[in-house]
């Protein structure tokens, strides 16, 4: 458990669904025990940050404001409690989607701390609910902030190598990827991955899949990502909106991640799938879909979800990552860039980097 005080700090919130970015103070919980407290330097932009500041998902989520996004926390330890072991002042770590969870459920227990029974807290916009981190609001606020502090249990540690300001991404967007590649089976090789959607989350799948030995289709609403899918480690390119296209590589695919960030119909994507293939929904599709249950029937295949991954599925993640050279594209911004690069990945664009808070430069 942390102590009862708290410490002041920086980030860059929006008080309201309009509202721009500005800086403000907020209140952290000091470091008990058990917590690791850290510098932020960089945070990558999800577009899960654009879908929760600008309060797109509910029914299921309600955004609080003010609100702080980040979850691809990237820094440098500066304090540690006095049962913390693992890290020490100095240490680069990062921080996913997860601050919380009842560390005790069956789900934690074998370390899928974001299927946690109990539920988990996400790193911003979340009820605090295991007393395990403190704000004063009683929620949670993210990274786009100078420092935090956070439980040893929920902390990855950067391997030495690994590029500090390309290391946020794998925690949500690496992380997102590599959990249901290696669920359905993936990470031993040998089949064939559709990666629906080529963004942040899109580029990280190609490369891992690629890196595990599979072979990777990229399937994609933009004729321009070609060139850029195939340099990453994808060998085939399919474009969505071409019926033709689709068809050419019909019934070729044993598993498809479909990180498309908006409501879309996924039945083309489905005549990709070979016999006992899986179409697994990643992107927030928040709209209900219609499915031909015969479709499923004569082909046995199974439309599934996931989301993000657990903290030692994490580490593994980025130890994998480090192991064999996959780093993000990325683009580095200041705080006073944010309100664009949302509009950027609202709208269509071509680029298939993910944008990362340059946290030291933008105070
Ligand atoms: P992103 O960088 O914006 O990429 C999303 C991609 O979706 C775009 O690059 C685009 O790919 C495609 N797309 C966008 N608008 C489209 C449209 N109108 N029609 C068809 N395709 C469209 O976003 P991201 O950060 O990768 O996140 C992707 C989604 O995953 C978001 O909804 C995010 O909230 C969600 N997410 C889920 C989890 C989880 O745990 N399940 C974790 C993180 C994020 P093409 O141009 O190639 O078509
Ligand atoms: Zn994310
Ligand atoms: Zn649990």
């Amino acid at each position: 458990m942390s102590t009862e005080e708290f410490y002041e700090t920086w980030a860059f919130a929006k008080s309201s669904k309009e509202g721009e970015f500005e800086k403000i103070k907020i209140a952290r919980g000091e470091t008990g025990p058990d917590d690791v407290e850290f510098d932020i330097k960089f945070c990558g932009i999800c577009h899960s940050d654009v879908h929760i500041a600008q309060d797109e998902l509910q029914p299921f989520m309600k955004t609080k404001y003010p609100c702080v996004p980040g979850h691809e926390l990237a820094g440098v330890v500066t304090k540690v409690g006095s049962n913390v072991s693992k890290f020490k002042v100095g240490d680069k770590v990062g921080v996913g989607c997860i601050v919380e969870a009842c560390l005790k459920c069956e789900q934690c227990q074998k370390g899928c701390e974001e299927y946690c029974l109990n539920g988990h807290t996400m790193t911003y916009n979340s009820d605090i609910t295991h007393n395990q981190i403190r704000t004063k609001t009683g929620y949670t606020f993210g990274g786009y902030s100078q420092k935090t502090t956070i439980r040893q249990d929920f902390i990855i540690k950067v391997p030495d190598s690994y590029p500090l300001e390309q290391a946020g991404p794998v925690f949500c967007a690496g992380i997102t990827m590599f959990s249901p590649l290696k669920h359905w089976g993936a990470l031993k090789g040998g089949i064939n991955v559709g990666i629906v959607g080529v963004g942040g989350l899109g580029q990280m799948g190609i490369r891992l899949a690629a890196a595990m030995g599979c072979k990777v289709t990229a399937i994609s609403t933009s004729p321009k990502k070609e060139a850029a899918a195939k340099s990453i480690g994808a060998s085939n390119f399919v474009v969505s909106s071409d019926p033709k296209s689709i068809a050419g590589q019909a019934k070729t695919l044993d598993l498809i991640l479909d990180t498309v960030s908006v409501s879309h119909d996924i039945n083309p994507y489905l005549s990709l799938l070979r016999v006992d293939g899986t179409m697994v929904m990643i992107g927030a599709a928040l709209e209900p879909q219609q499915i031909r249950g015969a479709q499923l029937m004569f082909t046995r295949n199974s439309v599934a979800g996931s989301i993000i991954g657990g903290i030692g599925t994490t580490q593994e993640c980025i130890d994998f990552c480090a192991k064999n050279d996959i780093k993000p594209s990325i683009e580095l911004i200041t705080a006073d860039k944010l309100g664009k690069v949302y509009e950027t990945l609202l709208g269509k664009n071509d680029s298939i980097v993910r944008f990362v808070l340059d946290i030291d430069a933008s105070v």
